[in-house]
């Protein structure tokens, strides 16, 4: 049979570079020919040869309700026939930023934007803003969108800044970035001891998603927490991708119940709380929020942010997710995916381990839990790429990269979840 997908991919490569419009979309990693999504229902999507998958990506974090809500289909309907952008306020910008507030009341204000790469930036703009300082904090594996002063990785030594991990990026834009291991407590004392006066803050994935699917550890949040507060620096927790995701509140109300009174200064959002329409956010402290313009002197802006049709998605898709029980069953649903793949490649002699926290959830070709970035890139590539095309081939499409998590959605049932566990097992017999 003719793969359609491959004519398309032939084609889209000569009008967009690479064929996708975001690289992991390529498949690079994995290799093979990328997918075309046609359209999705519920837990699945179909591609140009119309195959069905079972997604466990669901775009990547934001289709928590699975593909095609009726709620949420209806909210945006209604929606866009009212209009599609009118670069003046609305009222679905304040219900929005007030839910957003009484999921995550570390947040007392928020400013609403596009995408999380926007909401990241901006925020440490503010940071550097509101503290006066210029250098910041960031861990290794932990992605915060593109901007310039995030597209950075380790530099030799603690004293020296980052090295830019993207040309087009000047040398000097990422010279105030410091970039430690993650779950490293001993380095995050040792950056604070030397550079403490001049930090604006520490940005963290608070459970990472970008490297696979690694939790900062409670004692290395608890030390973050501290070392921000000392120092007069702000911490910023990146939950575009957690963020009402691993739990109605956030991943910082999952470090809540073992560190009281736990905040961040600052929260990034996005994904979910776009229910797939480009929308994120950023808040905190009314004091500090208000250092934004038009209030303070803190630049910001967007044409389309807090866009009406967007907004409408997000409202509803928030509203489902704060159902009661919602995220029980999630959970419920997501260990068992892990469990059972766990025992399948227990069962086969493969070295195997895998976490999840709410809807969230990441598996590793390794006997135990990567703590860091490096650890994560010790796990079997070449093992990875036959299972990810094992697992393709029988219509279950995980993330295409093995420092990518995955995503469970409502939608998915329990014959959903046996059904991949079923098709694990007999890809795990093959390896
Ligand atoms: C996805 C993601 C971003 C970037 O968001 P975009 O909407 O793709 O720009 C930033 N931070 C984290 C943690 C993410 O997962």
């Amino acid at each position: 049979m003719k793969d359609l997908n491959q004519g398309l991919f032939d084609r889209a490569k000569k009008v967009i570079p690479g064929g996708v419009n975001s690289p992991v979309r390529a498949f690079k990693a994995v290799g093979g020919c990328p997918k075309f999504i046609t359209h999705a229902k519920g837990a699945y999507f179909w591609d140009a040869n119309d195959q069905r998958f079972i997604d466990f990506i669901g775009s990547w974090g934001p289709m928590i309700l699975g593909h095609g809500d009726e709620r949420v289909l209806q909210a945006v309907q209604k929606a866009a026939l009212e209009g599609f952008s009118f670069g003046a306020p609305t009222e679905r910008e304040i219900e929005l930023a007030e839910m957003l507030i009484r999921l995550t009341p570390s947040m007392e204000m928020v400013r609403l934007v596009s995408s999380g790469t926007e909401a990241a930036m901006s925020s440490i703009r503010l940071a550097r803003g509101a503290t006066g300082r210029q250098k910041i904090i960031k861990f290794e594996g932990c992605y915060h969108g593109h901007a310039d002063a995030l597209l950075v990785k380790a530099g030799s030594g603690l004293a020296t800044f980052g090295n830019p991990t993207s040309a087009g990026v000047p040398p000097e834009v990422v010279k105030d970035t410091l970039v430690l291991e993650y779950n490293n407590l001993e380095q995050l004392k040792e950056a604070f001891e030397l550079h403490g006066q001049e930090i604006a803050c520490v940005m963290i994935e608070p459970i990472a998603g970008n490297m696979n699917f690694v939790r900062a550890s409670v004692p290395f949040m608890a030390l973050c927490r501290e070392l921000c507060t000392r120092h007069h620096a702000l911490l910023v927790f990146d939950e575009v991708m957690s963020g009402c995701r691993v739990a109605l509140g956030s991943a910082q109300s999952v470090y809540q119940k073992s560190i009281p009174g736990f905040e961040p200064d600052m929260t990034v959002m996005g994904k979910v709380i776009g229910g797939g329409m480009p929308l994120a956010a950023f808040g905190g402290k009314r004091a500090v929020m208000e250092q934004l313009a038009p209030l303070g002197p803190v630049y910001q802006a967007g044409t389309l942010s807090g866009n009406p049709v967007a907004t409408a998605c997000g409202i509803a898709t928030l509203s489902a997710i704060s159902q009661p029980g919602f995220f029980e069953a999630l959970s419920q649903k997501t260990q068992a995916l892990t469990q059972g793949l766990v025992q399948s490649a227990k069962r086969h002699g493969i070295p195997f381990s895998a976490d999840c926290e709410g809807g969230m959830f990441g598996f590793f070709l390794l006997p135990e839990l990567p703590q860091n970035y490096p650890q994560v890139m010790k796990s079997n590539s070449d093992q990875f790429n036959r299972f990810y095309h094992g697992m393709l081939s029988q219509g279950v499409y995980f993330a295409p990269a093995l420092y990518e998590a995955g995503f469970v959605s409502a939608a998915h049932t329990a014959k959903d979840i046996q059904d991949t566990v079923d098709a694990a097992d007999q890809v795990f017999k093959s390896l």
